[in-house]
């Protein structure tokens, strides 16, 4: 039997060898497999908010936080189970691990599964305005794949900003543990083995309309800007612990 050492060597190098041919893939179930289960693992089911749906007032509206909790992520959720039910998916497991697998699966789960397990992460790494920005190991990891705090932010505005249509924009770790910025389609994810770049995302904007046409109608640059005003930075940190675990 392998040793617990020789068992993360193995999968060091796999990852290495993945990198090499380009198949970044590999490592992404791994972080979610029954032996490192990630702190955030999503369910099949929406969870509480953990604030009211005024507390990111004024930049992003109690209205919008309400109707897009309570109608659009909760259809997402909805459908995602009866997907599930009709696909005969076992839902004691973790969401992610279905997620890297989703070209096995219908349209309906990928745009569901997708958009349950991007609302629930969006959910969790937002919070009452609180004037701080990353600090500590994230802040060193972000300096280090983009050079400055500024540079990191530049590129995630410009990936939110240029989404075509209905999408989002992504902070995820690569399997090398590289911190990169991405943008999806729809509700696809970095976790999905169909993603240009992927990974574990640690940080989501939704650019959907229904998540800022209220309040900003077609400004969603001015959205963008606002979004800083209401990470979590320390919710997105755990996220990062937990991704390099
Ligand atoms: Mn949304």
């Amino acid at each position: 039997m392998k040793t617990n050492s020789n068992r993360r060597t193995f999968l060091t190098n796999s990852a290495k060898a993945s990198l090499t041919v380009g198949l970044l893939g590999t490592g992404i179930t791994d972080l979610f497999g029954k032996e490192s289960p990630l702190a955030f693992s999503t369910k099949y089911t929406q969870q509480p908010l953990a604030y009211g749906y005024g507390a990111l007032e004024p930049h992003i509206d109690a209205q919008t936080m309400e109707i897009h909790y309570t109608k659009h992520a909760a259809s997402y959720a909805n459908n995602l189970r009866d997907a599930a039910k009709e696909e005969g998916v076992d839902t004691t497991q973790p969401l992610e691990q279905m997620l890297s697998n989703i070209s096995k699966y219908s349209t309906k789960m990928r745009n569901n599964g997708g958009g349950h397990y991007n609302h629930e992460l969006f959910w969790s790494i937002l919070g009452p305005p609180a004037g701080s920005g990353p600090e500590g190991t994230l802040l060193n990891a972000i300096e280090a794949s983009f050079g400055s705090y500024e540079a990191f932010v530049s590129q995630f505005e410009t990936a939110a900003k240029t989404r075509f249509g209905s999408g989002w924009a992504w902070l995820l770790v690569e399997a090398s543990g590289k911190l990169v910025v991405s943008s999806t389609p729809n509700q696809d994810n970095p976790l999905m083995d169909i993603a240009e770049v992927k990974g574990t995302p640690i940080l989501g904007l939704d650019v959907w309309e229904h998540a800022y046409y209220l309040r900003y109608q077609n400004r969603r640059p001015d959205y963008v800007t606002a979004f800083w005003k209401v990470v979590n930075w320390k919710a997105v940190a755990d996220r990062f612990a937990a991704a390099k675990k």
